[in-house]
């Protein structure tokens, strides 16, 4: 079995992925706090850690590999929300959990194993609490419980800072029932207006961090394969989460940290807090969901990926080239008959050589810490190609060529399985397209049809000037044509759709 290499926060460095158990590898990343609909950076996230998921099952099985997602569904986040709204959090929370379902199926992500909420694992959370209580790592003060960080001394590892280093150069919530600055809340008293939960110190809620500890747990490992999430979560939420599960179990809470980089807009990152995000809803409105999904796997995970519309052009761009690729890859066949010019199947070999090229370095890219550009590219070498070639593969292939086709599906079911990239039919990708993007430009489908149709009359009647002014008319409004033995077929330009960004 050829090895996976990971980046590990934990060590700041490329790593041999070894398993604790390979017939159980688990994967817990964090997720989102639901009190609004998904943004860019929520399906980066989501996707990533889906390609992750997707190569794991591939190498290790489907059913070996156990990924845990959670919601956050207690936060003063969402109860302001419900609280502005007049509604119980659980009607916010139904709202946004459907809301990030909805995107990220979308999106072609893989459902997690399991999906915990918060809301209920509070009897473990309070257990975990206690836990940490009688292991002198908590202590309770005014209906609060706080996490001593004091009682762990390997606090920082993760962001790889000294706990007097943190202390002068991160952002604290102050509270004078703390002991010290870094200690942080476990358990905070319940107030008025807000929901509560019992616990042995009254009534409250859980600190944020505290939840992922627990859930990773129960519905995981006390020791993790892999804990992911985004590159802003190491500090203080995965600090906290590993001390708070370490400073119980005293071994390892997560052998590989991995964590996506941000969706930037004019070189800051997308956030709600800024207010400069996109929901993903409002990009599907207006872009194919494969054309959001190429474009947040078109940047390495660790890098900041840039919003812009460009980007979009350029991933539909590329897609139209992928899907015109695979669609004639869906249709090669070979047939005992078949003939060809020595000319021709020398060419022919030259394709075989090249997509046996292309597996290798896809492969090899994925395994590379996820470097699904480089992936991508590979994929490109072969697709030129069988672009460049599409009139010797319209036909029946030789019986010889049989490696040949079955080459360049392999390649194309990898791209399927393991990206999930051209997974529905050329055609309908097509079709999506331009329903969106005549939608979006104001343009009536029904009427470039009848266009196209009085173009191809005058075609008929060898009326080029007629033929060539429609074109150029249709081609004025972003609509551009093209000819092939089975008709003339149309497409929107993916330039005029970002113009109108
Ligand atoms: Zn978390």
């Amino acid at each position: 079995m050829q090895e996976i290499r990971l980046y590990n926060t934990l060590h700041r460095t490329l790593e041999t992925f070894e398993p604790l158990d390979p017939e159980q590898v688990v994967m817990y990343v964090c997720g989102p706090t639901v009190y609004d609909d998904p943004h860019l950076g929520h399906a980066r996230a989501a996707v990533v850690f889906d390609v992750l998921f997707r190569l794991l099952r591939r190498v290790y099985g489907d059913h070996a590999v156990r990924y845990i997602r959670n919601y956050t569904d207690v936060d003063d986040k969402i109860i302001a929300r419900a609280n502005e709204r007049g509604v119980a959090i659980e009607a916010i929370t139904r709202q946004y959990i459907a809301a990030y379902e909805e995107a990220v199926d979308a999106l072609g992500c893989l459902r997690p194993t399991v999906s915990p909420r918060v809301t209920e694992v509070m009897e473990r959370i309070t257990d975990w609490i206690q836990q940490l209580i009688d292991a002198g790592a908590a202590y309770e003060a005014g209906g609060c419980v706080f996490f001593d960080v004091s009682a762990f001394p390997e606090y920082g590892k993760l962001s790889n800072r000294t706990a007097d280093d943190l202390v002068t150069t991160q952002r604290i919530e102050p509270d004078p029932r703390k002991r010290s600055p870094l200690d942080f809340a476990l358990w905070k008293e319940a107030r008025p207006g807000e929901p509560e939960w019992p616990s042995p110190w009254g009534p409250g809620r859980p600190g944020w961090h505290i939840e992922c500890t627990v859930m990773a747990t129960v519905y995981g490992r006390e020791t993790l394969d892999i804990h992911g999430g985004g590159l802003d979560l190491i500090f203080p939420h995965h600090e906290n989460e590993i001390a708070q599960c370490e400073a119980v179990t005293h071994h390892t809470f997560a052998r590989y940290w991995v964590h996506n980089g941000f969706v930037r807009i004019n070189a800051e990152k997308m956030s709600k807090s800024l207010g400069n995000f996109f929901t993903v809803g409002d990009l599907l409105s207006r872009w194919p969901a494969q054309t959001l999904r190429y474009f947040l796997l078109s940047a390495h995970y660790r890098s900041p990926l840039d919003f812009h519309p460009g980007g979009l052009v350029e991933s539909t761009k590329a897609l139209f080239r992928l899907y015109g690729a695979a669609a004639l890859i869906d249709r090669l066949q070979t047939a005992p008959d078949a003939e060809r010019t020595t000319k021709q199947t020398h060419r022919l070999a030259e394709l075989e050589r090249i997509a046996k090229q292309s597996i290798e370095t896809f492969d090899a890219a994925l395994r590379d810490d996820l470097n699904t550009a480089r992936a991508l590219g590979a994929v490109f070498e072969t697709v030129r190609e069988v672009n460049r070639r599409a009139a010797l593969l319209t036909d029946p292939l030789p019986t010889a060529q049989a490696e040949l086709v079955e080459r360049l599906q392999f390649l194309l079911a990898r791209l399927r399985d393991d990206l999930a990239l051209c997974t529905g039919s050329a055609a309908d990708f097509f079709a999506e397209w331009n329903q969106l993007a005549t939608a979006a430009l104001g343009l009536d489908p029904d009427e470039i049809n009848r266009q196209i149709a009085e173009r191809t009359a005058a075609r008929q009647q060898r009326d080029w000037a007629r033929s060539d002014d429609i074109r150029d008319a249709l081609a004025s409004s972003g609509v551009l044509l093209e000819d092939s033995p089975d008709g003339t077929i149309w497409r929107v330009d993916p330039e005029y759709v970002a113009g109108r960004d």
